[in-house]
Formats: structure tokens, C-alpha cells, sequence
């Protein structure tokens, strides 16, 4: 007995890279489906408000964004699982992928499964995670109208929160290791015109203090060797960003801190497996450059598949069937 579903192509990941992916392989005639434990769109449908992303210079949010590439996927009729990817097996040319909820056999797959927040790792992160500490500007920011908040990093996801925050509370202590900014310079100079805005330079965040609900954290600054306590009512962390690569197959290559290595097919090391997107290692993290890493993993996909299929030694290839064990 063999029910498992057969696709072209595989996609773990729904976020721009995925979703892109997904674009390019439907629409090149590619059985194609897209796997996703979480919410569909990825990392970005958290941020307020992009406004880089080309024709798209009427500012949307990153939900309506990702609303909107969905929609162009589903017009060439991909496949959506709303399923966890437990592991991936290789048998031959074929990948095997066991969900919670099943195995699928594919031809290739391209790994889109993104990243999420570095934590600070300090006491009462985890105590007050959802009782004043978020790592969601967008989801959490209304919360706290008129009150004191925390923003720590230096990068262009710490200041852009930090300012979007200023619609809603009195005060944003922007709080940074260094006595630099690490975000471009038209969102720093956007910060630094904040009145809202006061930037705690080269201080590290070392507790998070409060009650019921967080009171104030501790801070210390490294230049003066001072430690003190700014009172807020919340703090948002956008300390960076690390690879989601539990999945990730044990032979695919990655670069010391954990990210894909890929060629410029957006190929990994192992035949017919792509990744693209965040999960990549790589300077640029962007939607237009995930989208575009997503067109070009599908493009190098669909090569692939013709290569091998074409390839009389691979018969069993062009239907990816794979013998079941007794
Ligand atoms: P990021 O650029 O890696 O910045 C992380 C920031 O957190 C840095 O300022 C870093 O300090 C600081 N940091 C790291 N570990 C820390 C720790 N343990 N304690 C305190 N601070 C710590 O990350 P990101 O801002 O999330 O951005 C990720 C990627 O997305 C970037 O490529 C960014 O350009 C992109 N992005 C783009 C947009 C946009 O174009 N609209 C918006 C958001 C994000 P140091 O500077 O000292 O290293």
C-alpha cells in the first residue's frame, strides 16, 4: 500500500522566501506544496510597516504584504499543509518528509524556514515573557499607551519598533551595547528626531524586574561601570535574529553560526535540496531579498528536476516513488 502524496517540489516555509518560491514553481507547471507550522507569512507579518519593498511605496504593514504574495500563489494552485515538518530523509534522488500528520515524497525541497528572536538569556526574561517582556512591537505595542517601555538593540528592527512604539507610549528608552547604531542611517536619524526617544548608549540589559508585571530593568553601563534601574512597564527585545534549523537535514552545510551554505542556485550541498530566505547565510536579510532567493531556489529547481529526469540511470526519479519497507 502506497498513499503517499508525490509533489515536484516541497517548501518549508511560508514567509516572502517561501511564498516566492512557491510563485515561481506553481506557475512553471511544478506539483508544488508548501509546509507550515506557525502562522502563514513568516516573520514578517509581525512588522508594522514595510516600506522598502518595491511598488509598494503606499507604506503596508507586513501582514498585508504577505496577504497579498499568498494570493499570488494560490493562483497557480499550491498546495498549503498547515503541518509541522518533523524530519527529512533522503532515498535516492527522492526526499522523504514526515509531518505530524504524514510523509510526502518530493523531488526537490527548498528550505524557507527563516529565523527568529535572539533572547538576552537574562533573569526574569522568561517570567515576564507575556507580562511585559515581548519580542512583537506590532502585536503587543497597543498595550501600553501612555506608559514607559524598553527597546533593546541597535539594529534596524530596534529602532524601527522603537519608533512605531512612540505611538502609543509617553517614553522609549532605546537601549544599546554600543555608543553606535547598527540600523541605516534614515530610520537612526528618524530615532534620534524622536522626542519620544532617549537612547541609553552602551548599557546591557542584566534583569528584568517586577511584580505581577514588569516594574523596571536593570541596566549597566559598560563605559562608566554604573548598574541602575529604569523603571518601564514593558520591555521589547530585537537583540537579532538566529537560524530556525532544528530540520535541517544532518548533511546539509551550514556557516558557523548556523545559517544554510548555499551556492549561487541557491543550492546546498546536498543534490535537489535548496534553501532561501532568512535560514541563508548571507549579509542582506530582506523580503525583497528573500522573495528574490525564493525565484531563484524554485528556477534552480525546476532545472534540476529536468536534468534528472532526463537521466535514464534515475528512471525511478521521475515518479519519485520510493519502495516501502515491509
Ligand atoms: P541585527 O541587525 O542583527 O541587530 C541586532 C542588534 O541587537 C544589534 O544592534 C546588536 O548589537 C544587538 N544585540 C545582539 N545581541 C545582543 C545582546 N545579547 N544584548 C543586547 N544587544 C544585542 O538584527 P535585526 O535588527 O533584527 O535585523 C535582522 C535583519 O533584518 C537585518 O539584516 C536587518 O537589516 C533586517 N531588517 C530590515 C528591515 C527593513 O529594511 N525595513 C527591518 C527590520 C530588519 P551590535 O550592533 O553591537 O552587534
Amino acid at each position: 500500500m502506497n498513499d503517499v502524496i508525490k509533489y515536484d517540489i516541497a517548501i518549508i516555509g511560508s514567509g516572502p522566501a517561501g511564498l516566492s518560491a512557491a510563485i515561481y514553481a506553481a506557475r512553471g507547471g511544478l506539483k508544488t506544496v508548501v509546509f507550515e507550522k506557525g502562522i502563514m507569512g513568516g516573520q514578517i507579518t509581525v512588522t508594522q510597516e514595510v516600506e522598502n519593498y518595491p511598488g509598494f511605496h503606499k507604506t503596508l504593514s507586513g501582514f498585508e504584504l504577505m496577504d497579498e504574495m499568498k494570493k499570488h500563489a494560490d493562483k497557480f494552485n499550491t498546495d498549503y499543509r498547515e503541518e509541522e515538518v518533523k524530519g527529512i530523509g533522503l532515498q535516492g534522488l527522492c526526499k522523504v518528509i514526515e509531518t505530524n500528520k504524514g510523509m510526502y515524497h518530493a523531488k526537490t525541497l527548498i528550505f524557507a524556514t527563516g529565523a527568529h528572536p535572539r533572547k538576552l538569556n537574562v533573569p526574569g526574561e522568561d517570567k515576564f515573557y507575556g507580562k511585559g517582556v515581548s519580542y512583537c512591537a506590532t502585536c503587543d505595542g497597543v498595550f501600553y499607551r501612555d506608559k514607559a517601555v524598553a527597546v533593546v538593540g541597535g539594529g534596524d528592527s530596534a529602532v524601527e519598533e522603537a519608533i512605531f512604539l512612540t505611538r502609543f507610549v509617553k517614553k522609549v528608552y532605546l537601549i544599546h551595547r554600543r555608543d553606535k547604531l547598527r540600523a541605516v542611517q534614515i530610520i537612526q536619524e528618524r530615532a534620534f528626531n524622536n522626542p519620544k526617544i532617549e537612547i541609553i548608549w552602551d548599557s546591557e540589559v542584566q534583569e528584568v524586574n517586577g511584580d505581577d508585571f514588569v516594574t523596571s530593568i536593570t541596566i549597566y553601563n559598560k563605559k562608566l561601570e554604573k548598574r541602575s534601574k529604569v523603571p518601564v512597564d514593558g520591555i521589547f527585545i530585537y537583540a537579532g535574529i538566529l537560524p530556525n534549523n532544528e530540520i535541517i537535514e544532518s548533511r546539509i552545510e551550514l556557516d558557523e553560526a548556523g545559517f544554510v551554505k548555499v551556492n549561487e542556485d541557491m543550492h546546498t550541498n546536498v543534490p535537489g535540496i535548496y534553501a532561501a530566505g532568512d535560514i541563508v547565510s548571507k549579509k542582506l536579510r530582506q523580503v525583497i531579498t528573500a522573495a528574490a532567493d525564493g525565484a531563484i531556489a524554485a528556477w534552480s529547481a525546476e532545472k534540476w528536476i529536468t536534468y534528472h529526469e532526463d537521466d535514464d540511470d534515475t528512471t525511478e526519479f521521475a515518479t519519485c516513488e520510493i519502495p516501502q519497507k515491509k
